[in-house]
């Protein structure tokens, strides 16, 4: 039987400090967790941010640039250096990283898609090997790129057939701000318009999407019967409690009469 199959995003503020590092400590604390997933016959995928991030810090951004030549060079500046880190904290385990960045063309063609399809599943029949994916936001221009790269995790998720999808973001989670109180919802079975509308875009000097972008993932996702999380990166052990059972953050349940696609036929948005 095949293992079961994560692919886990970390987006670029579970990544960075307060100041915009990059966060070593952090860092170093998700890779063993994904060490313990994988020890427990998970095959893991990641989708990692921060490549633009790390290329901000270089450069000497304080805030994300506007222009798209800009968000360029800061990623293909930073992307070596993200990749660095993860081959030095994966390597302590004797784990190998293999990265493989991505286009908005490579998934929108059925070829390409296939392509992609059958050079991860081969990385995973090589058990000591991480797929780390990222979007190659160098050659990804304005008009024809995901932007934010939870999108992306879902599509990743939904051509894998992966068991679930696991989105780290710097939230707990969807929250509730209806009645002057500010509530977590653990359990979405349905997106609705009202949890549509609950998912304001939060916007930071580093990173892109917010909520809405992990709504639109969390569609897609569940579309093929991929249940979601959306979960504190910073949680205590965050990946081993939710192979654990528990509830941590927001858990998108797939509906069984809502399924409408599969691996073959995601449209882009
Ligand atoms: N691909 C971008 C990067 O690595 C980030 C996209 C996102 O934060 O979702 O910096």
């Amino acid at each position: 039987m095949r293992p079961k199959r994560w692919v886990v995003k970390f987006g670029t503020g579970v990544l960075s400090t307060k100041e915009g590092s990059l966060d070593l400590q952090q860092m170093e604390n998700l890779t063993k967790q994904l060490i313990e997933i994988k020890k427990r016959q998970i095959d893991v995928i990641v989708v990692s941010s921060g490549a633009i991030g790390c290329g901000m810090e270089i450069l000497g951004y304080e805030k994300r640039p506007d222009n798209i030549e800009e968000l360029q060079a800061c990623s293909t500046l930073g992307q070596p250096f993200l990749m660095h880190y993860y081959k030095k904290f994966f390597s302590s385990y004797g784990f190998h990283v293999a990265q493989i960045l991505v286009t908005y063309f490579d998934l929108d063609s059925v070829s390409l898609r296939r392509n992609i399809q059958k050079l991860l599943e081969n990385l995973l029949l090589k058990k000591t090997v991480i797929p780390i994916i990222n979007e190659n936001d160098c050659v990804s221009y304005e008009e024809i790129r995901f932007g934010d790269n939870d999108r992306l995790s879902s599509h990743i998720a939904v051509l894998m057939n992966a068991d679930r999808l696991i989105i780290l973001s710097n939230v707990a989670g969807l929250m509730d701000y209806s009645n002057g109180e500010k509530k977590l919802i653990s359990y979405v079975d349905r997106i609705d318009d009202r949890i549509e509308k609950l998912a304001e875009g939060t916007r930071s000097e580093r990173s892109v999407g917010g909520m809405v972008t992990k709504i639109e993932a969390a569609k897609i996702s569940l579309s093929a019967g991929i249940q979601v999380q959306i979960a504190d990166g910073r949680e205590k052990d965050v990946l081993v409690r939710i192979y654990d059972g528990e509830p941590l953050g927001t858990l998108f349940k797939v509906n069984k009469n809502e399924r409408s696609f599969g691996a073959d036929s995601v449209s882009l948005p």
